[in-house]
């Protein structure tokens, strides 16, 4: 992202955002609520129009007009903290929809792929349930399936665990650690510190819609340069 500027209705939510990503490695946006992380990422899924600046995904410009946005989409897969799986279809019919709609995967290979996903994210034998005989933490990790069903290039991962009760977010930051070793390129609001320590390359601190610091986790939340960022980090760890 390159100066990237967001508004909503005349107030600026995101200024001159400058992030780069390297491929195979994981971001944390850390900040305080209202900061801007949740738009950030919403902006670099293409599900909200920027107002100025660029967004570059493998060298090619997705906030270019002329860019095909549907295209885009595709590759890069969104998972909520709300996990919005449709509640009238199985995990299986969940996981398959978008590649047998989008992408025109037979049925059989969707399928095929989905129980892959299944086994690899501890949900191996629940293909056929619906969503709401599944825990919170079983949905949410319904919910990564279905996002990298689709092979995303990127996939942004906005406070997957903040609905979830404490006891269920091991399991969905365990799905997390194994999509990094698995080198999964990785951007992810998350108010837990602890664990952006643990699995980010990079820390990125928001403050009133500005990158005000972003380095190495040891760097970001061990010794921040901004008083702004101890500030944050001293009330929330
Ligand atoms: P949280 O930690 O609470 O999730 P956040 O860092 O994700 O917060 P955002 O949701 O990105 O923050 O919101 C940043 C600012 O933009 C807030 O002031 C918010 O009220 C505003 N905002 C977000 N979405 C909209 C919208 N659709 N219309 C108007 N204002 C919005
Ligand atoms: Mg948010």
């Amino acid at each position: 992202m390159e100066s990237v500027r967001k508004t909503f209705g005349g107030s600026v939510v995101l200024r001159d955002i400058g992030l780069e990503v390297a491929p195979h490695t994981v971001t944390a946006l850390i900040g305080a609520s209202g900061s801007g992380k949740s738009t950030l990422l919403r902006c670099a899924a293409l599900l909200e129009d920027v107002d100025d600046g660029e967004i570059r995904l493998d060298g090619e410009e997705i906030t270019d007009p002329r860019a095909d946005q549907d295209a885009v989409r595709r590759r890069i897969g969104v998972v909520f903290q709300a996990y919005n799986l449709f509640p009238h279809m199985t995990v299986l019919e969940n996981i398959t929809l978008a590649p047998r709609r989008v992408h025109r995967v037979p049925r059989s290979r969707a399928e095929e792929q989905a129980r892959e996903l299944l086994e690899r994210l501890g949900l191996g034998g629940r293909a056929g349930e619906y969503p709401d005989r599944l825990s919170g933490g079983q949905q949410q990790r319904v919910a990564i399936a279905r996002a990298l069903a689709v092979r995303p290039r990127l996939l942004l991962l906005d406070e997957v665990t903040a609905a979830l009760d404490p006891e269920l977010v091991g399991e969905v930051l365990n799905v997390v650690r194994g999509l990094k070793s698995d080198g999964m390129t990785m951007v992810l609001a998350t108010h837990e510190m602890g664990f952006a320590r643990e699995v980010a390359d990079q820390v990125c601190f928001l403050d009133g819609g500005v990158v005000l610091e972003r380095g190495t986790p040891e760097q970001v939340l061990g010794d921040p340069r901004q008083e702004r960022t101890r500030r944050f980090l001293r009330r929330v760890v």
